[in-house]
């Protein structure tokens, strides 16, 4: 397995319940290196190129809404097989569905309010990780 870097963004609901610091606690027990971290508050464009693959679905103006509404946090994290450990850790999309003990299924309201966003293929984290950090800031 190899060291992995992915992109994980606490979502406005999350970071609005006053969840930040339950979600960083489980990133720490999980054992993830936080390379880089910062709050921002994306813009509606920002939102919109972020999730540009799903511009085609249905809820592509009610998920780059949400997302703009409020502070996010983003972060890169670093681990052994990251990017699939870090969706592990989230759980499935929708809380519903998500496994026992994952953030979405213990913190998630709904699958739009589900908490945290993360890469799902080497490509998009390295692609994702470029779009919120420069180079400066990761090494
Ligand atoms: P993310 O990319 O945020 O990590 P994911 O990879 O588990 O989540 P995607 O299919 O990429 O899921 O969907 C991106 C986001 O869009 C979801 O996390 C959720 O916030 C929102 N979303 C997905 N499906 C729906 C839906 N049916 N209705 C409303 N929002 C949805
Ligand atoms: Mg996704």
């Amino acid at each position: 397995m190899a060291i992995e870097r992915t992109l994980a963004i606490i979502k406005p609901d999350a970071v609005g319940r006053g969840l930040t610091g339950e979600i960083l606690s489980r990133i720490h027990a999980a054992k993830f290196y936080i390379i880089a971290i910062k709050t921002r508050r994306l813009t509606r464009k920002e939102a919109e190129g972020f999730y540009a693959v799903h511009r085609e679905r249905p809820f592509f103006e009610e998920l780059t809404t949400f997302m703009s509404t409020s502070k996010v946090v983003v972060m890169v994290l670093e681990a052994e097989n990251a990017i699939a450990k870090w969706r592990e850790v989230m759980g499935a999309t929708d809380p519903a569905k998500a496994a026992p003990g994952t953030i979405r299924k213990e913190l998630g309201a709904s699958i739009q309010y589900n908490c945290t966003h993360g890469s799902d293929a080497t490509d998009t984290a390295a692609l994702e990780i470029s779009y919120f950090f420069s180079g400066s800031e990761l090494v």
